[in-house]
């Protein structure tokens, strides 16, 4: 089932249940109207609640980048400073994973230890598991330019759906920490192009600025990033409910 479909299933299942309250509240016509009215303006501004989540069963995947044999970036490359892209990543994730659980949305991790996953392992394991969205969170370098900074939030040329979460994931994301915006990219990227669902990933940060590796390091950071990834998420799943 499509998370629209989904979505629009639980919009009946409310409506119905207006319905219902406002048939045994007929004899006071004029009180439960307000309430209604009220009723329907929360609809539209509010989050789904940890109950409602669970119910609609969304499942997301979360793909920490690289992992085992494959570090991805490396600063101060052999020296005891030594810092892996694959442990921030997975630092961040884990801290979504707790939020997203805590809010009654199924999680799927594409790892959740230090090992190593091929690229089409991790759009396998979200098609496999029928996942409603799909998020792969890496980090930044650019050797040629330390001064480089910001956030850039990717998604497969062509896909809408992916380009309209990725909207949710950049404006979030950038509130959450106030990281410079790099802007949405559309990027051939493979780990996104295979994915039934809408996918993105997420370049947290440049590891070769050093004032943002020592952010990205920074478990207050590090919260403040999953909280952004978190917060588009759920923004998403709201305007689409809308729909
Ligand atoms: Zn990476």
């Amino acid at each position: 089932m499509k998370i629209k479909d989904k979505l629009r299933a639980a919009a009946l299942v409310t409506t119905l249940l207006i319905c219902a309250v406002s048939v045994t509240g007929c004899g006071e016509s004029s009180e439960n109207e307000t309430e209604i009215t009220t009723y329907d303006k929360k609809e539209n501004t509010q989050q789904y609640t940890k109950e409602e989540n669970a119910e609609l069963g969304i499942t997301v995947v979360i793909d920490p980048g690289h992992g085992g044999s494959d570090p991805g970036n490396i600063m101060f490359e052999d020296t005891d400073d030594e810092v892996y892209e694959k442990e921030i990543n997975i630092a961040v994730a884990l801290v979504l994973r707790d939020m997203l659980e805590d809010s009654g949305i199924n999680v799927v991790m594409t790892r959740e230890e230090d090992e190593f996953l091929y690229l089409s392992t991790r759009y396998e394991i979200a098609n496999s598991n029928k996942a409603d969205l799909f998020v792969s969170i890496h980090c930044n370098a650019y050797e040629d330019d330390e001064s480089v900074n910001g956030a850039e939030v990717h998604y497969y040329p062509g896909s809408d759906e992916s380009e309209k979460f990725g909207e949710y994931i950049d404006s979030a994301f950038i509130e959450s920490t106030g990281a410079n915006s790099r802007e949405m990219k559309a990027t051939k990227l493979v780990v996104l192009s295979y994915a039934e669902m809408p996918a993105v990933l997420v370049e947290c940060g440049f590891m070769t600025n050093p004032d943002e590796l020592t952010s990205l390091l920074d478990s207050e950071y590090q919260h403040d990033m999953a909280e952004g990834i978190f917060n588009g998420i759920t923004a998403y799943l709201n305007e689409v409910s809308d729909v």
